[in-house]
Formats: structure tokens, sequence, C-alpha cells
């Protein structure tokens, strides 16, 4: 019997630090820390399986498609990373392990939401809260964030918006992370690939429904996570009040 993962040398972490390298979290340093201020080791514990699910996720479909994966590695203060061996066929495959992470983390952050509307334990909320943003912005599409997977297939001129999106949350909101700057300028280069690889057969072989599917879907996740973190999050601070 195999073993359910692999656990990664770390000659085969280099080389394979791509694709999801950096997964689950990407500004989880100030919210870890919110979590211990308001409801302590609990509330650190939920963020933890919040990560977890949405990397188990990512784990289930790289399996379920016949590929080895390794267990998430946490980094802390940044997230956790799964790394899979080999590479997916198409890049509808590539997608579909991109979006399974936040369609887990979805239903994960959902659970916790309905666990809070039925016991109104705000450790609940505050899990659900930070479920629903981290899985939100995971679906950036830029570097190697889960959104520029699924929108591969789709179109390049993606990966722009969401460096404009990073750049209009630094202007508008001041929601500067150190690591989304990171992230923004790693991902000049992830887009000037991208329109590179635009007519590779890998992307220009993608049906057009297939296309519409995955944009599809990535837009309902967008907009059902960006009204449940104002949701929960509106909730939070009435609750804090
Ligand atoms: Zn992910």
């Amino acid at each position: 019997m195999s073993a359910l993962f692999e656990i990664p040398r770390l000659r085969t972490l280099a080389r394979h630090a791509a694709p999801h390298v950096l997964e689950g979290t990407v500004v989880p340093l100030v919210l870890f820390l919110l979590m211990l201020r308001f409801i302590g080791v609990w509330g650190a514990a939920g963020l933890v399986l919040m990560i977890l699910v949405h990397e188990m996720g990512h784990v289930v479909e790289i399996q379920r498609q016949g590929m080895r994966a390794t267990a998430p590695i946490f980094i802390p203060f940044l997230g956790a990373a799964i790394f899979q061996r080999e590479h997916p066929t198409t890049a509808v495959k590539q997608a579909q392990i991109g979006i399974a992470g936040p369609i887990a983390g979805t239903i994960g952050a959902t659970v916790a939401f309905v666990l809070f509307t039925a016991t109104q334990n705000p450790v609940f909320l505050l899990a659900a809260t930070i479920g629903f943003f981290l899985n939100l912005i995971n679906m950036l599409p830029v570097w190697q964030l889960d959104g520029a997977w699924v929108l591969a297939p789709v179109s390049p001129w993606f990966q722009v918006a969401g460096l404009v999106a990073i750049g209009v949350l630094a202007v508008v909101f001041h929601f500067v992370s150190v690591l989304l700057v990171i992230i923004a300028v790693l991902g000049i280069q992830s887009a000037r690939a991208a329109f590179r690889n635009a007519n590779n057969p890998y992307y220009t072989s993608v049906p057009a429904n297939a296309r519409l599917a995955l944009f599809a879907a990535w837009l309902a996740l967008v907009l059902y996570l960006g009204v449940m973190t104002l949701q929960s999050e509106s909730l939070f601070i009435s609750l804090a009040r």
C-alpha cells in the first residue's frame, strides 16, 4: 500500500517550487495576530484549519487526476504549500487543480458560518470570515495564486487585471501587504510569460465551452466569497461592539 502523501526532499522542493509554491494564504500574519488577540488559541486553530481545508482540496484533485502530491507544508506567517510532482497534460486539468482548493476552502468557511448561526459562538464567525477572505485573495489571477491557474486557459489579460486589482487595493483601500507587493512584482514576470505562451497549443487547444465554464466558476466563487467576506466581517464588527 502506498503512502497517502509523499514527504518531499528539500531538493525536490527547490526544483518544484512552482506550481502552488505559496498556497492558501497571502496576508495571514495580520490575520493570525488578530485571531490571537480576539479569540486566542482557538481562533488561530481555526485559521490553520481553514488553510488545511483549502490545501486538501488541491491534494484531492491532484490525486484524482492520478498524480502525486505532497502533504501540505505550513510556512509560518506565510501560509502553506503543496507540491505536485508531475504537470497535468492539459491547461484545463491544471485549472481544475487550481480551483479545487478555493472550492474546498469556500465549503469549509461556509460550514464555519453555518455553525456560527447555529451556536452564536464567535470562534466560528472569525474562522468563517478569515476563510472567506483567504479564499477570495487567492482567486486573484496573479503569479501562482489559484486565480491565475483557473483563468490561464481563458485569457492572459486576466493577469493584467489582477495586477491592476492589487494596485487598486493598495491605493483605494490602503490594503498594502508586503507579500502582495512581492506577488505583484513576481506577477509582472508571470503576465509577460502568459502573453508569450498565449499561442501555445497547451492553451489554444482548450475548447470555448471549457473556457466559459472556468470563467463562470471563477466569477461565481469571487462573487460569493466577496459577499460572504463583507457579511461575516460586518457581523463580527457588530458582535465586537
Ligand atoms: Zn490554493
